[in-house]
Parts: C-alpha cells; structure tokens; sequence
C-alpha cells in the first residue's frame, strides 16, 4: 500500500479440489469434499463479479492438468483467471510442506507454477501454502513444536520457503505465523491479538499474514472495520468446498461480508487488493473489468 492509513482487503479462496481431501490432516483421513470445489466456485464467480470483488484462488497446480473431476478442471481455473480474479498456487498436490526435503518442496513449487501457468497462459507469482504452514519462523521468535515433531530437524521454516519461492519466480506469499510471546499473551487473554496487516518482506518476497480467522464471520468483519478505522491490510480466506456446509465459510456469511466490503470501496473508504499487485503499482484493483489482462 502507498500509504498506511490506507485501508486494504484482500480475499483468498484455497482450491484445494479432491487433491486436498486425499490429504486431509483434520485426523479424519481421506475426505471426499473435493467434487463440491466446481460447482461452487461457480456460485463464487458470480458473487464475486456481483459484488465487483477481486479474490486470489489459491489453486492446487495438479488441478490445471487435463483430467476430469474432482482431480482436475483446467477449464474452470481459466475461467477464475479470465474473470479478473488471480491464479496462484496452492502447491502441486496440497503437500504438507514441513514434512517434504528440500529437493521435494522445490518440485511442488515448480511443477505447481508450471501446470498454472500453461493452463491460464499467464504469469502466476503468488502463493499460499497448504495448511497455512510453516509456521515456524525462529527469526520472529514463531517457533512450531509440531512441525519439529512430526517432521524432525531440518524441516523448512518460512524464510526457507520464501527463499525458495524466490528462486522459482514467486513474487508473494500468504503466511501464518504467531510469535511465541503473542501466542502467551493470547492465552493469557482469551483474545487474539491479531490487528490490520502490513506487507511483510522476507527473503524478497512480499508477505501478507492472514489476520482473520478462516471464513466471513464476525471476526473478519471487525477486522475489515479496524483496518478502515486504523489503516492496513485485512486478509481473510475460504475453501468454495465450504460454502453451503455450516460455519463461518457459508454463503449466509459471505455475501454480507462482500456487500459490506463492496460498500466501503463505494465510499472510497476500502481498497480491494491482490498479491500479484504488491510488488507492482497501482495496488488497489477495486473493479473486475479488464483486470484478466493485467
Ligand atoms: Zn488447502
């Protein structure tokens, strides 16, 4: 952003289709939502272009190869790029990237790159890891003890990652990480402490933390009001598979958040951002129109 009064959203939607079901780590194994990822990204589209609301999909790269249903639809990730909205990458197969060598966590970020790109015919420079994670980030005093525990030492924490984005023609990346004192204080509290974000750089790309929780709810909404009250960034996310199953992702949430968000850049008082704008001017892409060749 220009200046940090300015007031800014930006809306991801993870595109996980039947790839990310196989992987789920919710403790319940493979499950089989990965179907309702097409029809609903149908509806998506049409909300979106009716409220005039740009969004990044962060879709699995093994998604944009031919095949059929719930594994793949190229037709329809061209159709998200040619409607305005953002292609990035999701990884190649929703990949738990703490639990991948170096060497592997290269090659998702690669094949994933490559499968968007031939499939939308455009550049595609950001992207969201599976599961928000690494969470790790010793730096910022994020340390993840399940990431050590599950995948040992030597896993890649999130200036590795973004390292390694870099090198693969990545620009931005969305993260989640807490430091270890904020995570106290949380506790401590019972409230989170999240508050408008800032892009954060690291290892040359351009960071956005999520600061919302996952959905359209009551917390992401009063982070929206924040960052119009204080300056900068709200960034909030959904899976288009939880669109009509209950909680904070539900269409009944969405919509008013949209109208809402829609209203605010009608007042001028909200920019609607996308990642691939950060690193180039101008960053706010407040309309649909002729944004798919931008
Ligand atoms: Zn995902």
């Amino acid at each position: 952003m220009k200046r940090s009064s300015e007031a800014g959203l930006m809306v991801f939607w993870d595109y996980d289709t039947q790839w990310g079901g196989d992987r789920s780590r919710a403790g319940l194994g493979r499950r089989d939502w990965g179907g309702l990822e097409f029809p609903n990204t149908d509806k998506l589209l049409e909300l979106h272009a009716a409220y005039s609301i740009p969004a990044c999909f962060a879709v699995v790269g093994a998604a944009a190869l031919p095949g059929d249903r719930p594994y793949h639809d190229p037709a329809q990730i061209r159709r998200i790029h040619e409607s305005g909205h953002e292609v990035g990458s999701h990884s190649f197969r929703h990949e738990w990237l703490p639990g991948l060598t170096r060497l592997q966590v290269n090659g998702t970020l690669k094949a994933s790159k490559d499968a968007l790109e031939q499939c939308i015919g455009a550049p595609v420079t950001t992207f969201v890891p599976p599961y928000n994670q690494p969470f790790h980030y010793p730096r910022k005093l994020a340390f993840s003890l399940s990431e050590r525990r599950e995948a040992g030492r030597g896993h890649i924490d999130i200036r590795g990652l973004c390292r390694m984005l870099r090198e693969n023609g990545y620009e931005s990346c969305r993260i989640a990480y807490r430091p270890i004192w904020r995570q106290l204080l949380e506790r401590l509290s019972g409230k989170s402490l999240s508050r408008p974000g800032r892009v954060e750089h690291i290892a040359g790309i351009a960071c956005v933390q999520l600061n919302a929780p996952c959905g359209f709810g009551p917390g992401a909404r009063a982070m929206l009001d924040r960052s119009v009250r204080e300056g900068g960034l709200t960034v909030v996310y959904g899976h288009p598979h939880s669109l009509f199953t209950a909680g904070l992702q539900n269409i009944k949430a969405l919509e008013p958040f949209l109208a809402y968000a829609a209203e605010l850049v009608r007042e001028g008082r909200l920019n609607v951002m996308l990642p691939r704008n950060l690193t180039a001017a101008p960053l706010a892409v407040n309309a649909l129109a002729g944004a798919a060749d931008a």
